[in-house]
């Protein structure tokens, strides 16, 4: 894969060489910027939190509705590209990781934030992990991952890829595979496919009385290792016995569990905290 080649076409574009250590992988099919625009579909008054805003190319079609934006880059090298570019749109602009930004300062209401991006991949679940821990500042979420990674986030249960992070994020919010978007549609192409996904916080917790801390602690040992039974894998954290009053088959393996029956496990391990 070329990183050498400058963009060239996008209007306050100077070249700018991508840098593969912040996964810069650029949208430049106009296509598909309008649909994940449409997607998102900001009005005037949202207070909407771009992620990674490069070259500005998301960023240009979400602010068509007039919203203002705050957007969080790493790489100080695009940030007067993306003054010169909005210089008379309203960006707010930190330069900061988004991983260790601090979202509250920017919510001026209880989840008022809609929080948007073409994910760098190699952030892209410790960040929605990070979001999912802030859920009552967010409304929603759209953002641009490998689809393996969406499939992952909109798995149900029975599959290969209903596991952590299905499971941790489908507890409280619910989540959509909105569509795929091919290699073709970036520069420089990645070596995976890619979807848009929309995550949207439940507006009443599906299980008030499971806490987020011991489901986590469940679901990690329950899917220690995939192919061994529940029995197995929770073997001295919880006995046979239990999982059998649970209506749980003991020899089952975690991936066939519903969300319910993890939640009911882990409030087993609750129990004994
Ligand atoms: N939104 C642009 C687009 O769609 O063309 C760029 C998307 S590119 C896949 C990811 C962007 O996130 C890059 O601009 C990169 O510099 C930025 N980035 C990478 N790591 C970051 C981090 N930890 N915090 C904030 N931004 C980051």
């Amino acid at each position: 894969m070329s990183h050498k080649a400058p963009r060239k076409g996008r209007p306050g574009a100077t070249a700018h060489a991508p840098r593969k250590r912040f996964g810069q992988n650029f949208l430049t099919d106009q296509g598909v910027i309008t649909a994940i625009a449409r997607a998102i579909s900001p009005s005037r008054d949202d207070n909407l939190v771009e992620i990674g805003p490069g070259q500005g190319a998301l960023t240009d079609a979400l602010f068509d509705s007039g919203c203002a934006i705050n957007a969080i880059e790493i790489d100080r090298d695009l940030q007067s590209q993306l003054r010169v570019m909005f210089f008379n749109r309203d960006l707010t602009l930190h330069n900061a990781d988004a991983l260790k930004f601090d979202f509250s300062q920017l919510s001026q209401s209880a989840n008022d934030l809609r929080v948007v991006g073409n994910l760098p991949y190699n952030i892209s679940t410790p960040l929605i992990f990070k979001l999912l821990d802030n859920l009552e500042l967010i409304k929603d979420m759209h953002f641009m991952l490998q689809k393996e990674v969406v499939d992952r986030l909109a798995a149900t249960p029975g599959t290969k890829a209903w596991g952590r992070v299905s499971v941790m994020t489908q507890i409280d919010c619910d989540v959509e595979s909105l569509f795929e978007v091919p290699p073709e549609a970036f520069f420089p192409r990645p070596k995976v496919q890619s979807a848009i996904v929309r995550i949207t916080p439940k507006v009443q917790r599906h299980r008030p009385d499971c806490s987020r801390v011991c489901l986590s602690k469940l679901v990690q040992l329950a899917f220690a290792q995939r192919r061994k039974t529940l029995r197995n894998n929770l073997k001295g954290i919880i006995d046979e016995a239990t999982i059998e009053a649970l209506d749980i088959d003991p020899a089952c393996r975690a991936e066939t569990l519903t969300l319910d029956q993890l939640i009911d496990l882990s409030l087993q391990l609750d129990a004994a905290a």
